[in-house]
């Protein structure tokens, strides 16, 4: 992966040149694509650190690009949106998008996105490091080639749920507010939307909990948060 290295996708080119200037007066380089399906082809090619994407793309719209994106890599994706409902809906989608920004926006606000993504993306891939396999009895978290298994068994999880599984299971026994986990693992504070978090926890738990009516590794914190709990082996 190119460290610097920002794609910038939006056919809007005053838009992207403009995006391109503020990164590269903060020592970032950027590569430009006009279209979605440019754009995929780029990302594929120079393998950057951050996706910046419109939503309307001509050939293939932000949407399905961030999705093609986020299936391949784990790297920031940030959306820049013309309406704030459209940017609400994304990130609700769960198609793997971080952060974003509605236009017209201030780009100096989307670099400062930008870096604090990077930030938090640097700050998870150093703590996996020292620690590639997570492992409890019966459960197993690959850090490295983003596998879970539960007992014996293969569970499909997607990045955001894969994120929030591994930064709770890095953290054991430490209890997180959700307002916290929204924070450290989708990189952006949201007021009001901890929901995300709940709905997330509940995927989670029928994904990996033996019972999820009884679980045993994400325990509720009445009044608090959560915390993921289990003997290490
Ligand atoms: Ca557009």
């Amino acid at each position: 992966m190119e460290e610097d290295l920002i794609l910038i996708v939006e056919d809007e080119r005053e838009i992207a040149e403009l995006v391109r200037d503020y990164l590269e007066a903060e020592g970032f380089r950027s590569i430009l694509a006009f279209d979605g399906l440019d754009g995929l082809n780029q990302f594929i090619e120079h393998q950057p650190a951050v996706a910046v994407l419109d939503v309307m793309l001509p050939k293939m719209d932000g949407i399905e690009l961030c999705r093609r994106i986020r299936a391949e890599s784990n790297i920031p994706i940030m959306i820049m949106s013309a309406k704030k409902s459209d940017t609400d809906k994304i990130i609700g989608l769960g198609i793997g998008a971080d952060d974003y920004v509605t236009k017209p926006f201030s780009p100096g606000e989307l670099v400062a996105r930008i870096k604090a993504q990077l930030r938090r993306f640097k700050h998870l891939s150093v703590q996996k490091e020292p620690e590639n396999i997570i492992r409890f009895p019966g459960f197993e978290i690959n850090l490295k080639e983003y596998t879970v298994f539960s007992s014996g068994n293969q569970v499909e999880l997607s990045a955001k749920e894969f994120q929030l599984l591994a930064f709770m299971a890095s953290n054991k026994g430490q209890v997180f507010t959700k307002e916290q986990l929204l924070e450290n693992v989708w990189g952006y504070q949201h007021v009001g939307d901890t929901n995300t978090i709940t709905v997330y926890v509940r995927k989670l738990r029928e994904k990996i909990e033996p019972d999820p009516s009884e679980p045993q590794y994400i325990k509720t914190v009445w009044g608090i948060g959560y915390k993921f709990d289990g003997e290490s082996r």
